[in-house]
């Protein structure tokens, strides 16, 4: 495996990063998870604007300019020999304060740390989309926006981590969170979706989640569908009242959910509207996908 780290791609064992780097000693750094079809970014621009966004909410400078990256993840592929016909790629981008004296002060770090990992994307298994997943209701709570905003992708991700556990304690596929008002808010890492009535109902951004690109997407291509879309402020019960419930992210597309904590959604299977919006994002993932280079 080819990592670039800085200025250079270097072979996986030579992508050491300091001790005193802050991203280590502080979780100071920012992330982006990418994933290609076949040689083309799905969502580039995109992924790119909020890695800037979470960079600059914590006053860090991203030291790669925007002309490069497109270049640099393609190298990044090749060099992995990932996103080509045969296999698609997963990216991904970590920009940390650097290395620097301890001390929380920013200024410790005159350079942040860039790194580019690139590996083959396998697919969820079948039987996941089949049959919808399991989710575990957490007691950790989502992080309070004022706190440490879930709008940041942050290097962070230990009230993420915390609430994995609690799911792999629990036997089951992710953990949802509820924010500090025991509002529905999102999963580890994916946005959570449900449907009651022929309306698609997911979390509102100042619940307290990220703004998935997925979740954007999906949102477009549902209403597309002619099924109305609301975002709101959603507790337990309209999920446990729900017909059907699904998750995205750019890694998974659109993950159908059967069971929360003992509670099935619907009849315990995936849902007709939400095999629609699968169908409808297979047939349309085109539109959103990088042009091939010239
Ligand atoms: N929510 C969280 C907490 C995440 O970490 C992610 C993705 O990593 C998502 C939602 C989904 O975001 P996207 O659709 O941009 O991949």
């Amino acid at each position: 495996m080819w990592v670039f780290l800085n200025d250079r791609f270097v072979p996986k064992e030579e992508a050491v990063v300091s001790v005193f780097d802050h991203g280590f000693l502080y979780g100071d750094g920012v992330y982006e998870t990418l994933r290609s079809y076949g040689a083309r970014i799905f969502m580039r621009d995109q992924h790119l604007a909020r890695l800037r966004r979470s960079a600059e909410a914590i006053g860090l400078t991203i030291p790669i300019p925007d002309a490069q990256w497109r270049e640099l993840l393609h190298e990044s592929m090749r060099r992995n020999e990932v996103g080509n016909d045969h296999v698609d790629a997963y990216l991904r981008i970590t920009v940390s304060r650097g290395e620097g004296e301890i001390g929380l002060d920013p200024a410790l770090c005159p350079r942040s740390t860039v790194v580019i990992m690139t590996k083959a994307l396998h697919p969820s298994p079948a039987v996941l989309s089949r049959d919808g997943v399991s989710l575990t209701v957490a007691q950790t709570r989502r992080n309070l926006p004022a706190a440490l905003s879930p709008q940041i992708k942050s290097t962070n991700f230990l009230n993420n981590i915390l609430a994995k556990r609690e799911s792999i304690a629990a036997g089951t596929f992710d953990s949802l969170f509820l924010n500090w008002k025991e509002e529905l808010t999102e999963c580890t890492i994916s946005n959570l979706f449900f449907i009651s009535n022929g309306t698609v109902h997911t979390p509102a951004l100042d619940c307290g989640i990220l703004d998935g690109i997925t979740r954007a997407i999906v949102i477009t291509l549902a209403e597309e569908e002619g099924l109305p879309v609301k975002e709101g402020h959603y507790h337990l019960t309209d999920l446990r009242q729900a017909a059907e419930c699904f998750l995205t992210n750019t890694s998974m597309e659109v993950m159908p959910v059967s069971r929360v904590d003992a509670f099935p959604i619907g009849d315990g299977r995936p849902g007709p509207l939400t095999r629609r919006i699968q169908a409808r994002f297979a047939a349309s993932r085109h539109r959103f996908l990088e042009p091939l280079a010239p």
